[in-house]
């Protein structure tokens, strides 16, 4: 047989990345959850065949100031699959192309989708898991934590602007929830998990921590938790957004 086909990657070849699954997401409904958050459901054609881990993102195409479009990424917060419709949750942190498209969306007006993606998801190897993220990572988080195994030990250190931002949660984890309020500071580069994190035991056996959020506090806490004595792949790790930056993500593996 031909080890070389065309169609098989070799050694000096780089893999291709498949390309993602594409929809025409249409909204269905928009409403606020809190003063800063608003969901919107959306359905699409073939939604049945949509799967996915929770934790995992779609990239949104969403019109842009100059009439282009460009990619945002947005979580899964939760499939309804008898009503067909996903559900995502906008946080309103200004005047941008996210938060424009949550605030003035209509029903029927459709949005291009690619996705899902991303490797933030559950580990169910792992004796205890960490998590740490702002509110843009609430969506990620809670919807793991809304499947996980009934029992699953878990601690959160979220990082949210005020008690108007938390979010009442259903698990059956045996989950420890800490919120830490900002305040009046602007969300971005603070070391307000960081420090929490430094006082926080460890428990024993093997962890798991999923660290997400602004790109710098994401690396910080990383770079932390590695010096404590966990492998990188214990933690899975990602920046969502960062000061300057307009869409797209971060890789931060180091
Ligand atoms: C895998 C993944 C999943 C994500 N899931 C969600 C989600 O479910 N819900 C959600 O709301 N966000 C989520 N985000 C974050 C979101 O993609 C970014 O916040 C994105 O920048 C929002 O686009 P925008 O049009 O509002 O702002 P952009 O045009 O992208 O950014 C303009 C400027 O706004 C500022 N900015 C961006 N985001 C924030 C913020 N959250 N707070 C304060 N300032 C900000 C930055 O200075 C940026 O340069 C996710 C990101 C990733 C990578």
């Amino acid at each position: 047989m031909d080890q070389q086909s065309s169609s098989a990657p070799t050694a000096d070849m780089p893999r291709k990345r498949p390309e993602l699954p594409a929809w025409t997401f249409r909204v269905v409904e928009a409403a606020d959850v809190r003063p800063k958050l608003r969901r919107v459901w959306f359905t699409a054609e073939g939604i049945e065949a949509l799967q996915y881990k929770p934790g995992q993102d779609v990239v949104l195409f969403l019109p842009l100031e100059n009439g282009e479009l460009g990619r945002r990424h947005y979580t899964i917060r939760g499939i309804d699959r008898d009503k067909g419709t996903v559900a995502i949750d906008f946080v309103m942190h200004g005047n941008t192309p996210g938060p424009n498209f949550a605030g003035n969306c209509k029903p029927g007006d459709t949005v291009e989708v690619k996705g899902p993606r991303g490797r933030v998801v559950f580990n169910p190897e792992a004796d205890w898991h960490l998590f740490t993220g702002d509110e843009t990572c609430l969506p990620a988080i809670y919807h793991i934590l809304e499947t996980v195994p009934a029992g699953t030990k878990a601690y959160l250190f979220l990082e949210v602007q005020g008690h108007e931002d938390e979010e009442a949660i259903t698990t059956e984890a045996d989950a420890n929830i800490e919120w830490l309020h900002r305040g009046d500071a602007h969300p971005g580069p603070n070391s307000i998990v960081l420090d929490r994190l430094s006082s926080f035991d460890l428990p024993q056996g093997r962890g798991h921590a999923y660290i997400i959020g602004e790109t710098s506090n994401v690396r910080a806490q990383r770079h932390h938790l590695i010096a404590r004595g966990l492998g990188r792949d214990q933690i899975a790790s990602e920046g969502y957004w960062r000061p300057g930056r307009n869409g797209g993500h971060d890789h931060v593996d180091d």
